[in-house]
């Protein structure tokens, strides 16, 4: 009877102690975020625990309605999922998948877990559902960091140069082309600061977002800076070829673009192509080459395409090797100054020299200033070279005084790096200290491009220099933007009509008119004429009738060195 009683407390015990531990796990069951299917394997039973309504709008009771959780996923994901509720057929004991919502707006996954008994049967299998979609969002949005660009979604720099790399292995393989384009918005900066970063904003998505549209498997695009943008075209042709998407492009931008203020903005691009394997067979040398001419398309005035030869990658090389030495030739002193003389018209009596510099290579020879002073500027070297022509011309033209005594003036030619240096205006004033040089007989020749920094700090140099007795010439009138209306707010003293006009005067009537009107504008401004690059007794006799007061050009003297000009000092005194 004892031993009974003690088998029922036990049971009891037991029973208790089950329905505690069923309890337990309930409980845990139910306080987790996941649904739960139970599958007794044996018996054939089921059960679901947990969120299960959270998930499913249907009971489920028996096995063979386990396919219908199916319907709560998108079609496409449904194959995936039946095998993996039924794992146990591929002899695996444990897999989980991430899938989709039928309605698109939940990442769920479903882990699927199979068991078995002591004997080594399968006896029990567990699938779980967890909503992932926080996670997942997570996730996209990090991946989206680091392969896309927010603004236009786009390919991100470094995604872009992988994907071109993957682009260039596939053709290489496959014999086929590469493109790539580089595009870059014309005169952005000055959009951008006029109107506003978030209108820069708006330009940029705009565009990005088109050129978005002409990505495809075999076309991907990139914000690749800024306001740059590059395509990388696999086997262009048809439809991808490079000149259709050309043609797309200026179609598009043919119509402004309207921006969210209701305002409307015109934009142009300059667009640089090279391509595999012609051009380059790395991924980045081949993006170098593209921004080579794209740069080449932004000197030639902007809105247009070139494309990268080898004739251009020679000039290029030829570029890159004539900066490096330029850097060396500023240490070995390899320039000199020749100086052109400049004439009254009306008189023919010397009216001064201008100063232009030489540089000789030790292995090229003699390098023309049209070369190489675009490269100084570019590379910072136009600073010492500037400070050594106006030393040197200045020391020769003050020894020509003492010796001839001679009244003239002293041209020199200033670049626009050197004028927008703040220290510029004392350089030359001590420059002229230094030699004792009279500042009147000093004449500073500036072109437009110095107008590129803020008119009014260029007028008030200029104004600072004239009250030193400095003269200052506008150079080359006639090449830039050459409109007669800023030059009423430019207090400068003579105007250099361009050797362009000069050249054309005898065969064209239309250059006579402008020529004359010219010098008749000038005269009215108060300003002394130039005539540059004067070279035929016709021209002079032309340009004398019209009472342009200065005559410079090979017809009258070529550029010569210092003994030269000193021999014609002593010809006229
Ligand atoms: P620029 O200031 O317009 O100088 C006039 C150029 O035309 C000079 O060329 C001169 O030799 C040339 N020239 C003068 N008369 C005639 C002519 O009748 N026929 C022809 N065909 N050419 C003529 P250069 O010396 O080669 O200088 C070219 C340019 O280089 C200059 O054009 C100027 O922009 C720049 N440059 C020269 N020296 C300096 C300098 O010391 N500093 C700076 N910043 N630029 C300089
Ligand atoms: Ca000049
Ligand atoms: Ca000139």
């Amino acid at each position: 009877m004892e031993d009974m009683r003690y088998q029922v407390d036990l049971l009891t015990a037991m029973n208790q102690k089950l329905k505690n531990t069923g309890r337990m796990y309930k409980l845990i069951c139910d306080t987790s975020q996941r649904a739960f299917i139970y599958i007794n394997l044996v018996n054939n039973t089921v059960e679901t625990l947990g969120k299960w309504e959270n998930f499913f709008d249907f009971n489920l009771n028996e096995a063979i309605d386990l396919p219908r959780v199916c319907d709560y996923f998108t079609e496409d994901s449904q194959g995936e999922l039946r095998r993996l509720l039924f794992i146990e057929k591929e002899g695996k004991k444990h897999q989980s998948l991430d899938l989709r919502s039928k309605d698109e707006h939940k990442w769920i996954c479903v882990e699927v877990s199979v068991h078995c008994d002591e004997a080594g049967n399968l006896s029990d299998k567990i699938i779980a559902f967890s909503d992932v979609t926080k996670q997942k969002t997570h996730q996209d949005e990090l991946s989206f960091m680091a392969y896309y660009d927010f603004l236009t979604n786009l390919y991100n720099r470094n995604y872009f140069i992988t994907k071109l790399k993957e682009f260039i292995d596939k053709a290489q393989k496959s014999n086929s082309i590469v493109s790539v384009m580089l595009m870059d918005i014309d005169d952005f900066h000055n959009i951008s600061d006029s109107r506003g970063i978030l209108v820069g904003d708006e330009i940029i998505q705009n565009f990005g977002l088109f050129l978005h549209d002409l990505t495809e498997a075999n076309v991907i695009g990139s914000r690749f800076d800024s306001d740059i943008f590059c395509l990388a075209i696999y086997d262009p042709c048809g439809h991808r070829s490079v000149d259709t998407i050309y043609r797309t492009v200026k179609e598009y931008l043919a119509n402004p673009i309207r921006l969210t203020d209701m305002t409307e903005v015109s934009i142009s691009v300059s667009v640089g192509v090279a391509e595999f394997p012609e051009c380059s067979e790395n991924a980045l040398e081949l993006i170098n080459c593209a921004e080579i001419v794209m740069l080449k398309a932004k000197n030639s005035g902007k809105d247009n395409i070139k494309f990268f030869d080898t004739a251009i990658l020679n000039s290029f090389l030829r570029e890159v090797d004539i900066e490096n030495r330029l850097k060396e030739a500023v240490h070995m002193s390899s320039f000199f100054v020749n100086f052109q003389p400049q004439y009254f018209s009306a008189t023919k009596k010397l009216r001064g020299v201008e100063a232009l510099v030489r540089w000789r290579d030790k292995d090229s020879g003699l390098i023309s200033p049209s070369v190489f002073i675009p490269l100084a500027e570019k590379n910072g070297t136009i600073i010492p070279i500037g400070d050594f022509v106006l030393d040197a011309s200045i020391k020769a033209f003050t020894e020509w005084k003492k010796k001839f005594n001679y009244s003239m003036i002293l041209s020199i030619n200033i670049s626009s790096i050197q004028y927008s240096r703040q220290d510029f205006v004392p350089k030359i004033i001590s420059a002229i200290n230094k030699y004792n040089m009279n500042p009147e007989e000093l004449e500073l020749e500036i072109t437009e491009s110095v107008l590129i920094d803020d008119f009014n700090v260029v007028v008030s140099k200029i104004e600072e220099l004239r009250d030193f007795g400095i003269k200052v010439s506008l150079d080359d009138f006639g090449t830039g933007f050459s409109s007669l209306s800023y030059l009423k707010g430019l207090p400068i003293d003579t105007l250099k009509i361009d050797k362009s006009f000069i050249d054309s005067i005898s065969s064209d009537t239309a250059s006579k008119i402008i020529t004359e009107s010219i010098v008749l504008m000038a005269k009215k401004l108060g300003y002394s004429t130039v005539a540059e690059g004067v070279e035929t007794l016709e021209q002079l006799e032309y340009l004398k009738s019209i009472s342009c007061d200065l005559i410079q050009g090979f017809y009258l003297g070529k550029p010569m060195d210092e003994q030269g000009i000193e021999e014609l000092l002593l010809r006229i005194i």
